[in-house]
């Protein structure tokens, strides 16, 4: 495996990627396999999930049975074995405290966040990428779903993705055959579904990347890969060493059969076999080198391991360290042309943050009371979930928000841990012993809740600079984030409120605490999501956009981002499935470029 160091690296590469997650990993994936020499820099370590990943341990097992603590918040056996909300030597500033401010998420390792990532996969539909030209709100993008489709097939077929095609407005069908077949509903499903339909509410299954059945060796790498046998042999091989999902593990811990999407698992191997990848871990870029002809001539960083800094070249430079990193290295990248920041002419770079809405609501149902123990395991339980359904009413003017949300549930009985009996509490206040236990017994997976994930609007409060000040532990300046929703936002989270506690009361249930009817309380912390995009939107006019539709910046030909900083607007639907269709159609736009020696 060409894994490289400093003295290594075969420089002058044909493109370097800065990042490992789902923008690097698909950028580093489409131009190796396309004959393209690559070197990607990631500032985490090595990892490798077939030895790593704690797949089938339980939770006593585990220190405090796998509770999460501050260096593994989302629990001991999480697949992000560096990375969480704090990262050690590597700090951030947010102009306010919590809940206000703004929270930052880093993973720091091989895969990024693709490693425990809840997998959901929506496309994003046509009204989102031309928002404005609907509602008069925030930016339309420089291309429309049309532009965008053939590369979310591509990525279904290659990542594979469960799901099904409803015809329903702003949600895309998949073409025929693309997606694979979502698993079965759980109990609770059913009810769920059966109540939220009498309300109008459509429930359908969800769509996420875990392979459930074995995928197309045989027709797939010549639709992806059309006039290239070498590369449709490479991925057809690497396609059947992806087992089917055995539905008893939790995703989030990663996948050591390969049957979730993880850039490590999916990504990297076969382009790694390509031999025309090489990755070097440890390593911390803080700028984008800029020739005496305004190109980007490779990149310096930091070895983590030694702390030295090196540069090396290259005839193109994709970002795709996450978008506020990427807009961390752009504005650290400071010359005498760019003194604000590379690619910063618009001074758009670090502007127009977005995160996703998030409000939560949690109730009880008595009738899925203490029914018999069933393995409810396996695809985190998201079998099915609800998309926006209100755009009629939207556009009738009848909602006092513009854009929508969708709605991820919550239920079943999976593998008890720490928190399980304490999720609970509130149904059995003083309980103990004998009595306790059967209360458990009784109340467990009867629990539902209901996760709303909504569309924010860019505002001009909510973005990040360099703060003057504060340094990392190598000394790079840090970002400074200011953040504030706006009242579409807060309207539209009391909204989520008052539709998931008609949803219970209409299931015979009772709510786990009244609902918030104060947006500023019912709203997610800015970032708590952890869906940020923006900081390097893309749109048709280089005054009022860091690159072209392309992701190509406008001010520096050979440098693309390639990382959710592109997004023009943040959709309802998670952004992950879109970060890597615009990043591979960005590579297949750098390979044509390069082909054509205008690179
Ligand atoms: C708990 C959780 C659940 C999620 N669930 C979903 C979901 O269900 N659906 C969805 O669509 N999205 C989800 N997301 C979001 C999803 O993980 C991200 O959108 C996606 O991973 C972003 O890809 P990326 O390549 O931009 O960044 P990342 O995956 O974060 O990868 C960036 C990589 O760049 C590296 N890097 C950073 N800075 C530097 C530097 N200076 N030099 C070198 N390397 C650097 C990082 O170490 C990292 O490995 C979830 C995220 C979390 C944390
Ligand atoms: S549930 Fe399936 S996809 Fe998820 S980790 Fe287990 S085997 Fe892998």
């Amino acid at each position: 495996m060409p894994f490289v160091t400093p003295d290594t690296m075969q420089g002058p590469y044909d493109v370097i990627v800065v990042g490992s997650g789902a923008g690097g990993g698909q950028s580093a994936y489409t131009l190796s396999m396309e004959g393209a020499r690559v070197l990607m820099l990631e500032a985490g370590r090595r990892y490798v999930p077939e030895t790593e990943t704690p797949m089938f341990q339980t939770p006593e097992q585990a220190p405090l049975l796998g509770e999460g603590t501050p260096d593994k918040p989302f629990g001991f056996y999480d697949a992000t074995v560096d990375g969480g909300w704090q990262v050690p030597g590597e700090p951030y500033v947010s102009d306010a405290p919590a809940p206000q401010g703004f929270a930052w998420w880093r993973a720091r390792m091989l895969g990024g966040r693709t490693n425990h990532w809840g997998r959901i996969s929506l496309r994003n539909g046509p009204y989102d990428f031309k928002p404005y030209t609907r509602d008069g709100l925030g930016f339309d993008w420089p291309i429309g779903y049309e532009d965008v489709a053939p590369y979310y097939d591509k990525v279904e077929m290659l990542i594979g993705v469960y799901g099904s095609n409803e015809g329903l407005e702003n949600t895309p069908d998949s073409p025929a055959g693309i997606l694979l077949p979502p698993p079965s509903r759980l109990v609770s499903d059913y009810m769920i579904q059966r109540h939220a339909n009498a309300l109008g509410i459509p429930t359908i299954p969800a769509h996420r990347a875990v392979v459930t059945a074995k995928l197309d060796a045989d027709t797939i790498p010549a639709r992806l890969h059309p006039g290239n046998p070498a590369a449709q042999r490479i991925l057809a091989a690497a396609m059947r060493e992806r087992g089917a999902c055995l539905w008893a593990t939790a995703c989030g811990r990663g996948c050591s059969v390969r049957a979730n999407y993880q850039s490590v698992t999916v990504h990297l191997p076969p382009a790694l076999a390509t031999g025309r990848l090489d990755i070097g871990t440890d390593a911390m870029v803080h700028e984008v080198t800029l020739g005496a002809d305004g190109k980007a001539r490779g990149v310096s960083f930091v070895d983590k391991r030694t702390g030295r800094q090196h540069t090396v070249r290259a005839r193109a430079v994709i970002l795709a360290a996450s978008a506020c990193e990427s807009a961390r290295i752009l504005l650290n990248s400071k010359s005498a042309q760019f003194p604000d920041g590379l690619a910063n002419s618009s001074g758009l770079v670090g502007r127009y943050l977005m995160d996703t809405v998030g409000s939560s609501v949690e109730g009880q149902i008595p009738a899925l009371e203490a029914l018999p123990p069933l393995n409810e395991d396996g695809a985190d339980g998201h079998a099915l979930y609800m998309p926006w359904w209100l755009y009629g009413d939207q556009k009738a003017g009848r909602l006092p928000f513009a854009r929508g949300y969708h709605v991820e549930l919550g239920s079943g009985r999976r593998l008890p841990g720490f928190g399980t009996a304490a999720s609970m509490q509130w149904l059995t206040p003083g309980g103990y012993g004998v009595k306790l236990k059967q209360d458990l017994r009784r109340y467990y997976g009867s629990l539902v809740s209901f996760d709303g994930r909504g569309e924010m609007i860019p505002n001009e409060r909510s973005y990040c600079e360099i703060d003057p000040k504060a340094k990392d532990r190598w000394g790079i300046p840090v970002l400074r984030f200011h953040w504030d929703w706006s009242d579409h936002e807060r309207l539209q989270a009391v909204h989520m409120q008052r539709s998931f506690a008609q949803i219970i009361e209409a299931m015979g249930g009772r709510l786990r605490a009244p609902i918030e009817t104060d947006g500023a309380k019912a709203i997610s912390q800015g970032g708590s999501i952890i869906h940020e995009v923006g900081g390097a939107i893309m749109g048709a006019d280089a005054t009022r956009s860091v690159t072209n539709a392309w992701g190509q910046t406008w001010d520096v030909p050979n440098l693309f981002v390639a990382d959710g900083a592109v997004f023009a607007s943040n959709a309802d639907k998670n952004p992950t499935l879109t970060i890597m269709a615009l990043a591979w159609r960005t590579a297949d736009h750098l390979l044509e470029r390069m082909r054509r020696k205008e690179l």
